[in-house]
């Protein structure tokens, strides 16, 4: 497994910083967000360190995340409608440099 000591999401992987785990597979997990901004915030991640989407180079892995953002929303009750967001580079608001999925639910949201 791909991992970067210095990574906080690295460091929940690893059961090494505390989260809440509302997800786990062999290669995906999801967790509540420490600071959300809505009534539903989880982030989805692989376990393996990858430092966003634009070094995700691994098609198996970015069907099962995707694959899992439906499942995890339903999990949270939101799974008839919520937002999924990845923000990629710092210019755009990315602060954690280990890809993830943000789901957001249960408030009216408005675009963009
Ligand atoms: P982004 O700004 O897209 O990189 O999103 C990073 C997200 O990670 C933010 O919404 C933070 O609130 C969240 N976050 C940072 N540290 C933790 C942590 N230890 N546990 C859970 N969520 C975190
Ligand atoms: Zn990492």
């Amino acid at each position: 497994m791909i991992s970067d000591p210095d990574c906080i999401f690295c460091k929940i992987v690893k059961g090494d910083l505390p989260a809440d785990i509302v997800y786990e597979d062999d290669d995906l997990l999801a967790f509540k967000d420490i600071n959300p901004v809505s009534k539903v915030h989880v982030l989805v991640i692989p376990k393996r360190h990858v430092s966003s989407l634009n070094a995700l180079d691994d098609p198996e892995l970015a069907g099962k995340l995707m694959l899992a953002v439906p499942k995890v929303a339903h999990k949270m009750g939101v799974g008839d409608g919520y937002r999924s967001i990845i923000n990629t580079d710092s210019s755009v608001g990315q602060t954690v440099f280990h890809l993830h999925i943000h789901i957001l639910g249960g408030r009216k949201l408005s675009w963009p």
